[in-house]
């Protein structure tokens, strides 16, 4: 007797929050969309646990002006300079109908570089977001065995609950019909060496593009990174792996709570209009929950609104995540000063950090009494500082 196996239930078809709706956190079908792009799909997928930011971006909240109306406006984004000089060095490497990228593309991968006139380069301009990326979506699709170079391309991926439009500097059909992800950049390849840090949001904002990609066609495990070399104005290129990136881009995307879950609960009326009354603002704003770490603050525009809020609790978190992993179950400066005490009457006393506090709590105050001996025999004041909170020793930004 074989034994049926219950029948598979399909998962749950996906629910996308209306255009309405997503224009009503806007403030308005007035207020303009903005678009969710790579680099903050990217900065999203670093912070999953924040509905705050998935919700703005995915509404297309512009979070420079919120964060503004909130009194905490962030630096961010390029200098106007830097926009310039990047537009140039992007024009230079596209030049001569992409002979110059496509001859650095070839000496990465070791294959032949096509000869002018070999490379097709198909027009993937069209009216609005969603016309533009079926019109990339054909071309990639309709691509024979040949090269093909898009520019500009507009890909789209499903993200809770929501179409993103992301735009590559430009994708490379290779002619066994796999495709390159070239990304252009205006940061220096110095002695051959990209900074970690530049290089790495470069392949995190790769794998972005890769996850789009993958179910039209193969996508290589490497990107093209291609930047001014030294101190020129001359195109070098590296490659930059994509296989690890994607996957932890794939599953942490997946972990992002769907946007309707999280629309579902704001007061009645809520929204992010930034013209509008800053109390009415920032009710909505606190309304979504935020998990703020010290990364934010070269990641989002609402940066320094979130410190703030987060410092004001005295949550841990700000101090960075590290910190957050080494202090177990204590989740406030309240809770590690009163750990660390050594009242063993201190509900905090029975953290398992409870033992390590007090041990760093007797080494600071043994290192303290040792200076203000040396400070009595110098005639040198010591400098000891309060531990406040947000803030280090005297004030010391700790982020
Ligand atoms: S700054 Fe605030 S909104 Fe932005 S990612 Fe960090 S916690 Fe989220």
């Amino acid at each position: 007797m074989t034994r049926s196996s219950p029948p598979k239930q399909s998962p749950p078809a996906p629910r996308h929050v209306t255009p309405q709706r997503l224009a009503e956190l806007r403030g308005g079908p007035e207020v303009p969309q903005r678009p969710l792009d790579a680099r903050a799909l990217a900065a999203l997928a670093a912070n999953p646990g924040c509905r705050r930011r998935a919700l703005l971006d995915g509404a297309g909240v512009d979070k420079q002006a919120v964060a503004t109306a909130l009194g905490a406006p962030a630096p961010f984004g390029q200098s106007q300079f830097a926009l310039v000089r990047g537009n140039a060095f992007e024009a230079r490497v596209k030049a001569d109908g992409g002979e110059v990228v496509l001859a650095l593309l070839c000496a990465q991968v070791g294959e032949a570089p096509p000869e002018p006139g070999e490379v097709t380069v198909p027009d993937v301009t069209a009216d609005g977001p969603a016309g533009r990326a079926e019109r990339t979506r054909q071309a990639l699709a309709g691509a024979d065995d040949g090269w093909m170079l898009l520019d500009h391309p507009l890909l789209a991926l499903e993200v809770a609950g929501s179409t993103a439009y992301l735009e590559p500097d430009l994708l490379a059909v290779h002619p066994d019909g796999s495709v390159s992800i070239i990304e252009i950049k205006s940061f220096p390849i110095l002695d051959g060496t990209a900074d970690p840090v530049k290089a790495g949001a470069a392949a995190r904002q790769a794998a972005v593009y890769a996850l789009a990609l993958e179910d039209i066609r193969t996508v290589r495990e490497n990107a093209l990174l291609v930047c001014p070399k030294d101190f020129s104005n001359q195109p070098t290129a590296g490659l930059l792996p994509l296989r690890k990136q994607v996957a932890a881009t794939r599953r942490q995307l997946h972990r992002l709570t769907r946007l309707d879950e999280i629309a579902a609960g704001l007061p009645e009326g809520a929204h992010f209009a930034p013209g509008q009354d800053p109390g009415a603002l920032l009710t909505a704003v606190e309304a979504l929950p935020a998990a703020y770490a010290p990364e934010c603050l070269s990641t989002c525009e609402l940066a320094f609104h979130c410190r703030a809020r987060a410092r004001g609790t005295g949550a841990v978190v700000a101090l960075g995540r590290s910190v957050r992993g080494e202090l177990g179950g204590l989740e406030t400066v309240h809770d590690v000063l009163s750990a660390a005490s050594g009242d063993p009457e201190a509900p905090a006393a029975a953290d398992p950090a409870a033992e390590m506090l007090r041990r760093a709590a007797s080494l600071r105050a043994e290192a303290l009494a040792a200076a203000g001996t040396e400070a009595a025999a110098t005639g040198i004041p010591a400098r000891a500082g309060t531990w406040t909170g947000g803030a280090g020793p005297a004030g010391a930004e700790v982020s």
